[in-house]
């Protein structure tokens, strides 16, 4: 006999369950029977892929009490585990689901919302909150049997132990009553019954269980005899097996599909949207999806994977079938299931599969189709999505170059300058004023920041609208669009002049004209900084700001420059001067004087910079600067 410890993240789960004081404990059961469906699909598909090499057997899950002894047994016929396996899977967390578990109980504990525990999928250590002792009896194929035992603190044991057939019997030996908590109940009959009906009703083997039956003991003449019983062993299938995805669409209702998401997608909250869809065409299939109501919690990790669990012919086959679902819808969970598919493909060839091509694009347009449905039948549900997954279907027109613009186009929403709530683009066109050719965008770190950029100041003076853009994707996803029903973009910090009537435009070239020296010795202090120093009448309160030229901004410079890559990108940037402003006035009276025009030259551009949510370079220099301009002035 071996005697090894828990890994550590293990120990801290064991030991939250061992204590926990939550009152949900009967989830244990609906755990342990969903490994035991998953065991018997895995060896369900070895037998079906081994050319009958792998023998096949009635499958079955069993539950068995022992009231005597206070054991709860559950046992099947799968495909058992390995002395390696019970290491690694008993022995330590096996999935993700568990890990975050651990620190959401953290937070609950603190927060005393201790109802969030049954809501997560916890797997096997689940036992350990009614049982104070755990025996695994198990084997898996060409193997011997082996036994694991723990009372959940800090040891196990393995040792060796004849079993005759692949599979794993789990016996729970349950803790002792208190006065708060009746373990006991765990052995009634009607208990067990009604857990397995409430958590365990779709799995797909039959679960059984041996109740006795009484009936009222006759005498020789056939009269009952008061008080006494016949009793007889009756075996009944708990559950109707039958998987929700396989039932008719209209007997399935909302609450079942939420049920089922929280139970199979460890989550603890109800989807935002769930899709029940039973397609046909090239490949027919079944499937269920979810949008989770809260951002899967790794879902920005590289170690992210996205994908739907796949089923051919009702049998699991892979936990994360990522060909069914486009990068940028990895956000959504679910399930798929086809007869369309030979279980003997490997693995390997399925990734390959153009059918599975053909399932994800059906998915995509079922899902992008829902979204469009709830943004016009409960936008306010919709803002919820979007603030939680907006910044993907940016992602999804920009990764596909714009090609997805149609499809996508319409679910973009946004904050923008002349309305509280969020607007489509529709609505922007629909508001646009006449003669505005182009749709406005101004980009920046957030809402707020925006609203302080000097060049917004016309479009507010004339009424006309500016969609905000706050997530770095959004505005390389706008360009990659282009247009929106034939009308393009533009973001308010493009430099041009095309926007100005002949008469504005001759009225500024005077003026320039008049101050080329002042804005060429301008420009050369700020080399390397701007490539152009203008007169612009974009201003009406500031004294300046930068615009960028060539379809490059400044939001998108730095996204470009904070990537993996690192310093690559260079907006073009002008420095546009309000000539209205009385700092051209005072610059006009200065100009003479170079060495103050290269001081006022680098306050302005800082100053611009600042504006456009932007950090000063040289700080030092930018405050020494400032100080002399006061000084000279002081001195006048
Ligand atoms: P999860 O099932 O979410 O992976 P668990 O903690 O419940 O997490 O189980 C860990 C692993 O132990 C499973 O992934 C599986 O490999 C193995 N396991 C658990 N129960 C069984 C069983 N009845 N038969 C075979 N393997 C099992």
């Amino acid at each position: 006999m071996e005697t090894k410890e828990f890994q550590a993240e293990s120990k801290e789960l064991l030991n939250l369950m061992i204590n926990s004081i939550y009152s949900n404990k009967e989830i244990f059961l609906r755990e342990l029977i969903s490994n035991a469906s998953d065991a018997i699909d895995k060896y369900k598909y070895l037998e079906l892929t081994s050319e009958g090499k792998i023998p096949s057997k009635n499958y079955e899950i069993w539950i068995e009490k022992d009231k005597e002894n206070r054991t709860l047994t559950i046992k099947d016929n799968g495909i058992g585990m390995s002395k390696e396996d019970i290491i690694n899977n008993l022995g330590t967390i096996a999935h993700s689901g568990s890990k975050d578990f651990v620190s959401k109980i953290k937070e609950a504990k603190e927060k005393n919302d201790l109802d969030i525990i049954g809501q997560f999928g916890v797997g096997f250590y689940s036992a350990f909150m009614v049982a104070d002792e755990v025996e695994v009896y198990t084997k898996t194929l060409n193997d011997k049997g082996y036994v694991f035992k723990s009372n959940g603190e800090t040891n196990y044991t393995i040792d060796e132990c004849d079993i005759e057939d692949t599979g794993t019997k789990i016996v729970l030996h349950l803790r002792k009553d208190t006065e708060d908590e009746k373990f006991d109940n765990f052995l009634e009959d009607y208990e067990i019954e009604s857990l397995v009906k409430k958590y365990s009703d779709f799995v797909r083997y039959p679960i059984k269980f041996n109740e006795i039956e009484k009936s009222p003991k006759k005498d020789a003449d056939g009269k009952e005899i008061e008080n006494e019983y016949d009793e007889k062993v009756v075996t009944k299938t708990l559950n109707s097996m039958i998987p929700l995805w396989k039932k008719n669409k209209k007997d399935v209702t909302e609450e079942d599909l939420n049920k089922f998401y929280k139970d199979n997608f460890s989550d603890y909250e109800d989807p935002l949207l769930s899709l029940n869809l039973n397609l046909e065409g090239v490949v027919s299939f079944n499937s269920l999806v979810f949008i989770p109501s809260h951002a899967p919690y790794d879902l920005y990790s590289q170690n992210y994977e996205k994908g739907l669990k796949l089923y051919i012919k009702g049998i699991f086959i892979k936990e994360k079938a990522k060909e069914l679902v486009p990068d940028y819808l990895k956000f959504i969970k679910g399930l798929v299931d086809t007869n369309d598919l030979s279980l003997n493909i490997s693995r390997e060839m399925l990734q390959d599969d153009p059918r599975l091509r053909k399932m994800s694009d059906s998915i995509e347009k079922k899902v992008v189709g829902a979204l469009k449905d709830l943004k016009n039948n409960d936008f306010d549900k919709y803002l919820k999505f979007y603030k939680l997954y907006g910044d993907h279907l940016m992602y999804g027109i920009y990764s596909s170059y714009g090609y997805k613009k149609d499809l996508l186009g319409e679910l973009l929403v946004f904050k923008s300058l002349n309305s509280e709530k969020d607007i489509d683009l529709k609505t922007y066109k629909d508001q646009m004023k006449e003669g505005q050719k182009v749709i406005y965008y101004a980009s920046g770190k957030s809402i707020e920041s925006i609203k302080m950029l000097p060049e917004i100041e016309k479009f507010r003076k004339d009424g006309i609208n500016v969609l905000f853009l706050t997530n770095d994707i959004d505005e390389f996803a706008l360009s990659m669009m282009g247009e929106y029903e034939k009308i393009s973009f533009k973001n308010i910090s493009e430099h041009d002049k095309e926007e100005l009537n002949e008469d504005e435009k001759s009225k500024l070239e005077v003026l320039e004209a008049e101050n080329k020296e002042l804005l060429d010795n301008m420009k050369e202090s700020l080399t390397g900084k701007v490539d152009e120093v203008i007169l612009s009448n974009k201003l009406v309160e500031s004294p300046v700001c930068i615009s960028t030229k060539n379809g490059l901004s400044l939001n998108m410079e730095r996204t470009l420059n904070e990537g993996p890559q690192g310093e690559q990108a260079k907006a073009s940037k002008v420095l546009e001067i309000n000539p209205n402003h009385e700092i051209f006035k005072t610059l006009n009276k200065i100009k003479a004087d170079k060495e103050l025009v290269n001081k006022y030259s680098s306050v302005l551009y800082n100053e611009a910079m600042l504006l456009e949510g932007f950090d000063v370079e040289n700080k030092s220099e930018f405050i020494k600067n400032l100080n002399d301009i006061v000084i000279a002035s002081l001195k006048k």
